[in-house]
């Protein structure tokens, strides 16, 4: 027997620091084991990342949830999210802010992620496939921007889509990540702190290219 929702969101949340009450309803309300691959269903509340297939994971529950926190999002809120991969951290998102957008470069994800939404009763994510590098302009300006994969640098035109105020939150690096939260406090001046050591996937195609 795997760990159960209670036990992650009472050890694994909760006891850690997540204490936004959005963001606990969020994680609570979102079925895990729908974004996971059936054979490691009874894993699906384990505090980890989780193999998808073809060497793809689907993020760490508390990881979820602190970058959630760590973005202070509110209920009007949109955000772009680059990296859907199954769909589960936009899942969490789509519950506590107006609407997502997100992207995804690889088209079995870009497919599957829809599926796993819909089974999953959310209905205000809007999806795509591209490479998420220049973001989703006629969506923009974005209240917050998430990326789930680490680009070597934040790519320029995601931060030209921010609103003022608006926060982007990125593993940046490569061997070493460390995760980087941007404000755009006016408009060509942004404030950058740094988080924490995390382990993302890289950020392929053109973050690669432009680096
Ligand atoms: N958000 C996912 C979740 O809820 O489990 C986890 C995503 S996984 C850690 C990172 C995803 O970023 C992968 O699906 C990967 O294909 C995607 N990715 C990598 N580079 C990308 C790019 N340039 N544009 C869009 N997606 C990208």
């Amino acid at each position: 027997m795997g760990t159960s929702k209670q036990e992650m969101m009472e050890r694994h949340l909760i006891d850690r620091g997540i204490s936004d009450p959005r963001v606990l309803q969020a994680m609570w309300e979102v079925d895990r084991s729908l974004f996971v691959p059936e054979e490691i269903r009874q894993q699906s509340y384990e505090d980890k990342a989780l193999p998808i297939g073809m060497g793809q994971t689907i993020s760490q529950p508390y990881i979820v949830a602190y970058m959630a926190q760590a973005m202070g999002l509110g209920p009007e809120d949109v955000v772009l999210e680059v990296g859907t991969g199954c769909g589960y951290n936009a899942a969490v998102l789509a519950r506590i802010v107006s609407r997502v957008y997100s992207i995804e470069v690889i088209e079995w994800l870009a497919r599957l992620a829809p599926e796993n939404l819909t089974r999953s009763g959310t209905g205000n994510v809007t999806t795509r496939q591209g490479d998420g590098y220049l973001g989703w302009p006629e969506a923009a300006p974005f209240d917050a921007i998430m990326l789930t994969a680490a680009p070597p640098v934040i790519p320029k035109p995601l931060t030209q889509q921010l609103k003022i105020g608006g926060r982007l939150l990125a593993p940046v690096g490569t061997n070493l990540q460390r995760l980087v939260m941007l404000v755009r406090a006016r408009e060509n001046y942004f404030v950058e702190k740094e988080l924490m050591p995390v382990k993302f996937v890289p950020m392929t195609g053109e973050a690669q290219r432009r680096h």
